[in-house]
């Protein structure tokens, strides 16, 4: 059974989204990193992220056994936990890194976190990590900024249903926020 990968930058909206898209697909929703703690698919622990590190090729297995059963939304911004061989299509989210930079400060994220993550938007590091593992023709991005949820989950229907949306390159943060981008990237402040 084929999975529905939803990937992109922490706090683009990811979870949000991809649980309502299994809804309403009526299929499973699997929160990778979730999943790779509670059945213990880690590697160890990463103090300075406080994130877990996860055991990719566990996981790999893990996802190979519950696609034999069923299909899933798999929620991550690992591309390369997920076995490429069964993605029916991958979404990645975008979001306006200035954006994106409230949001994880909202989330109380460390200032090092929230600069990793704004950085990593802007250089497009999901999106190419998706278009490396499953290929660009099954690879799709959707600008999330200023949408609301519904729309972002009708965007995401139409491209599993439709294979249609818009395509990696399609949005371009450099371009769009001139040098706003490049403060960011170097002071991690919008504003001169
Ligand atoms: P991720 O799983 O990618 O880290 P979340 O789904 O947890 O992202 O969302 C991060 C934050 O952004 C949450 O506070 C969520 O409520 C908010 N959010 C998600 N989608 C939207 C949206 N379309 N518009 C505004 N806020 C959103
Ligand atoms: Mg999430």
């Amino acid at each position: 059974m084929p999975l529905i990968y939803v990937g992109g930058t922490p706090g683009v909206g990811k979870t949000t989204v991809a649980k309502e898209v299994a809804r309403k697909l009526g299929i499973k929703y699997v929160n990778l990193a979730e999943l790779a703690v509670s059945e213990g698919l880690v590697t160890g622990y990463d103090a300075e992220r406080k994130a877990h590190i996860i055991d990719e090729e566990a996981v790999k297995r893990r996802l190979r056994k519950l696609a034999s059963e069923e299909s899933a939304v798999v929620d991550t911004h690992v591309a390369t936990a997920v076995p490429s061989e069964l993605v029916d299509v991958a979404v990645v989210l975008r979001l306006d890194p200035r954006e994106l930079k409230k949001r994880l400060e909202a989330r109380d994220y460390p200032p090092a976190k929230v600069m990793e993550n704004v950085q990593a938007e802007i250089l497009d590091s999901c999106l190419i990590e998706a278009v490396e593992t499953f290929g660009v023709e099954r690879t799709f991005e959707i600008d999330t900024t200023g949408k609301s949820t519904k729309q972002v989950v009708e965007e995401i229907l139409r491209v599993v249903k439709e294979r249609k949306g818009s395509k990696p390159g399609s949005v371009n943060w450099l371009e769009k926020l001139g040098d706003d981008a490049y403060r960011l990237l170097r002071d991690g402040e919008a504003q001169p």
